[in-house]
């Protein structure tokens, strides 16, 4: 049965309201393409209102300013005590929006309380340092919030990624205005409700949905936001670093795409390999930006490997996300379904080998057959660009310098993997591979201890971690003279 849909409006000063325009869109199911809900959609005016709620509630004056750090902490374990109750209806909720198959939802959702609970045990483990200076004087450093946070979600795990930017902006003292994405509006104002009902001040939380060339432009050229937290494609990560310099320079983290190289040496154990590979790139219907969408394998055992690949990808179950059985889901929408297809036909066109799927299943839905290309050579399309779908592209190599050096050629940087029994090879290849996320003889494994985070064009800063705190945080010096002698 469909969940319940509770909140369609926008969230301003813990109130729901319309549109200023009264505009409203629509949010589909990926899984027919229905209507699921019309949503408020803001734009400019209503960025404009909530980014004023939001500084209202980080005047120095206002009650979040003046709450002891450790009640800001349990504030944010009372919303992990909520989204817990609420666990099974966030999940459904997750995968109707999205698409998201049931048992992905329910790791991801059911999992994210534990990043919660990880970040809001940071609030008041914020400190600086007393520092010994030259001269008669005393110094120490403050670790300051930086004010009001603008914060833009990409629709392929939306619950967790509003919960990486807003929990942590939290934690540290900063107000929030979230844009998140007009493909899966619904489950942010979901945990906004519960952010309220945990006890956050009002103001301090505004989630103002709608499209990225209205309210995530005007987010981003805000001059009274002093930080924009963003995740989504690398293309929009650049106009967004632009925006951040134009009216005030204003603090940037990015979470970006990924091409990421996963490398099986022939010495790798195949019974773990295979399957890891395939998870790695088949998982969400290939929509993390982490995915395996280089997949490199030695060629002594090059033809085994590819056989062993081709059989998995023939086992992947596709269908309703609602069905416990079923491993792949829809595409999220149309345009990125097409957009996955397009991919597929120019790995035809520029010769490599379709050994598995290729094809749209049906005409109701995005779904799309577990593809296999193998004969993947650098230079094709397929091997260059992110394609966010389910397609696994094999090329094939002989040395580890060699593939090093192949891993490394592309402006992308999030992740990186290596199948391999011989310790100096692992050693070596997360040496020199230019990833912020290196995976031995695993995948895709994270967790709120690690940090986050990509080289290069993958993005700006980290996420997770002890020091996640450190981008949503300003520095201050302060030096009191202090005369040596009494
Ligand atoms: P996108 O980058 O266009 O959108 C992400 C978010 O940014 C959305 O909330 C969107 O409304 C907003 N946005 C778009 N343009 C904006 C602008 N000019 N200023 C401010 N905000 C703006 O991503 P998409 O169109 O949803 O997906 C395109 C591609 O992005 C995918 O095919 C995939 O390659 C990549 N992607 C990566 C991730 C990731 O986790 N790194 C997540 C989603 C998509
Ligand atoms: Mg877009």
């Amino acid at each position: 049965m469909a969940p319940q849909i509770k909140y369609t409006k926008l969230f301003i000063d813990n109130e729901w309201v319309d549109s200023k325009s009264g505009k409203t869109f629509e949010t589909r199911s990926p899984h027919d393409g229905s209507v699921i809900a019309t949503v408020a959609e803001g734009d400019k005016a209503d960025i404009d209102e909530a980014v004023k709620a939001a500084r209202r509630a980080f005047h120095r004056n206002s009650e979040w300013r003046l709450m002891d750090a450790s009640q800001r902490g349990r504030i944010l374990t009372k919303f992990a005590d909520l989204v817990d109750r609420d666990v099974e209806y966030l999940t459904k909720l997750e995968s109707y929006d999205n698409g998201m198959v049931i048992s992905i939802a329910q790791r991801f959702v059911g999992g994210v309380t534990k990043f919660i609970r990880y970040i809001a045990s940071l609030a008041d483990k914020i400190q600086g340092d007393t520092i010994p200076v030259d001269g008669d004087a005393f110094s120490y450093t403050l670790k300051q919030p930086v004010g009001v946070c603008g914060l833009i979600l990409p629709w392929n795990v939306p619950i967790l990624m509003f919960v990486n930017k807003v929990v942590t902006a939290l934690a540290t003292g900063c107000t929030v205005v979230v844009k998140p994405a007009e493909q899966t509006p619904l489950t942010a104002l979901a945990l906004a409700a519960l952010l309220k009902e945990a006890g956050v001040p009002k103001g301090v939380v505004n989630i103002v949905n709608g499209y990225g060339e209205t309210a995530g432009v005007a987010l981003t050229h805000h001059p009274h936001v002093a930080k924009i937290s963003f995740t989504g494609s690398a293309e929009v990560g650049k106009l967004i670093q632009q925006a951040a310099g134009s009216r005030n320079l204003k603090r940037v983290t990015l979470e970006l795409g990924g091409k990421s190289p996963l490398i099986i040496m022939d010495d790798a154990d195949l019974n773990i390999a295979v399957p890891f590979a395939a998870n790695g790139v088949f998982a969400h219907q290939g929509q993390i930006c982490i995915a395996a969408s280089r997949l490199y394998v030695q060629s002594n055992i090059y033809d085994k490997f590819v056989e062993a690949a081709v059989n998995f990808a023939k086992g992947i179950k596709v269908g309703d996300p609602n069905d416990p059985t079923v491993h792949q889901g829809p595409q999220v929408e149309e345009e990125m379904m097409n957009k996955v297809l397009r991919y597929i036909e120019q790995g035809k066109k520029e010769g490599a080998k379709l050994l598995t799927g290729g094809k749209r299943i049906g005409n109701r839905g995005y779904y799309i057959e577990p593809t296999v290309f193998a004969d993947v050579d650098d230079e094709m399309t397929i091997a260059k660009e992110e394609i966010f779908g389910p397609v696994q592209s094999i090329l094939k190599f002989d040395t580890l310098e060699e593939v090093i050096d192949r891993a490394n050629d592309t402006n992308y940087g999030l992740a990186a993997g290596i199948f391999t029994t011989n310790v100096n090879t692992a050693l070596q290849f997360s040496k020199h591979v230019e990833a912020g996320v290196v995976w031995v003889n695993t995948y895709l494994y994270t967790g709120a201890q690690l940090p986050f985070g990509g080289f290069k064009d993958s993005g700006l800063g980290r996420e997770n971690g002890m020091n996640c705190v450190d981008p949503y945080l300003e520095v201050k010096t302060v030096t009191v003279a202090l005369p040596k002698k009494l």
